[in-house]
């Protein structure tokens, strides 16, 4: 029988932390050992998601949590100014990060690969655990090689706090990586309203749409002569994330230094 592993949750109270939670609790090999939230201090894990009470009382202090919880990893939904200092402290104590927060910076993503080969221990950032949107992502890369001329529209709920999103981000990278660096549309354009172009990469452009109402999705447009081409993907709910983040924390336990990606931890 494989090992129970043990897991901690920061940012429990979170709309994906309490998703992460409740499939913590549910997978046969996996162990709730730590839940923090700042403004949850002091109820029962189980009981914050609204199930059968689990023994897990929220705390608010990682560091502290984690001296006593023997965990194996820490799932982080929290936010971008916390998201650091969350990973710095799990590195500190061995725990393998899975990191699902977005807004991070190449040099965030250097520093945990360097603290992680200190440790010789994994971790994994993923900008998005669902199937889909990996295709999407994948899908997109191999059309830049044909279709260069590409634009990205993402659009998320108005509470979001980092635009462009960490999945689009993402998108462009792998784009960017399949394509020559290409500066797109008419050399004297400008722009009559600031902004009216999205944010500038690599010679493309990532349009952020805010709305209430909206909860995922991403449109990846290519256009070539006298035709488009556009790949997009819908996420309707958090849940459908879970399936990934298990697959993610079973699979960190057998790398060593950072995996950024969660499309590197299937086929
Ligand atoms: P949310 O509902 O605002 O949750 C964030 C949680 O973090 C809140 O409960 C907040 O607690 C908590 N928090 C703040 N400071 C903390 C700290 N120092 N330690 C522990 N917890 C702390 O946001 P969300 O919708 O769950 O999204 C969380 C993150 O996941 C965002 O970056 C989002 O972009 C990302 N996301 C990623 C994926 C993916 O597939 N990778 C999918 C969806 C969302 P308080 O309320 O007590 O301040």
């Amino acid at each position: 029988m494989s090992k129970t592993l043990r897991v901690a949750v920061t940012g429990a109270k979170g709309k994906m932390g309490q998703e992460v939670v409740k499939m913590v609790l549910q997978e046969a090999d996996f162990q709730l050992v730590v839940a923090i939230d700042p403004s949850s201090a002091g109820v029962d894990a189980g009981v914050l998601v609204g199930k059968e009470p689990c023994g897990v009382i929220v705390q608010a202090d990682l560091d502290q949590a984690l001296r006593e919880s023997a965990a194996d990893v820490l799932v982080d939904f929290t936010i971008p100014q916390v998201v650091m200092d969350n990973v710095r402290t799990a590195i500190r104590h061995g725990v393998r990060p899975v990191i699902g927060t977005t807004g991070m910076s190449p040099a965030d993503i250097e520093e945990i690969d360097n603290l992680l080969k200190e440790k010789a221990i994994g971790g994994l950032i993923a900008p998005n655990f669902s199937i889909g949107a990996i295709l999407m992502m994948k899908f997109a890369a191999q059309v830049a090689k044909y279709m260069p001329h590409v634009e990205i529209i993402e659009y998320h709920g108005d509470q979001k706090l980092d635009a462009p999103s960490g999945t689009s981000i993402k998108t462009a990278e792998l784009i960017a990586a399949n394509r020559q660096e290409l500066r797109q549309g008419n050399p004297h354009e400008h722009e009559t309203i600031d902004g009216a172009r999205g944010g500038y990469y690599n010679g493309f452009r990532i349009h952020s749409v805010r709305l209430p109402g909206v909860f995922a999705q991403q449109e990846v447009v290519f256009g070539g002569y006298g035709q488009t081409l556009k790949i997009r993907h819908d996420s309707y709910e958090r849940a459908g994330y879970m399936p990934g983040v298990a697959v993610a924390v079973r699979k960190v336990m057998d790398c060593t230094g950072v995996v950024y990606g969660f499309e590197h931890f299937i086929d």
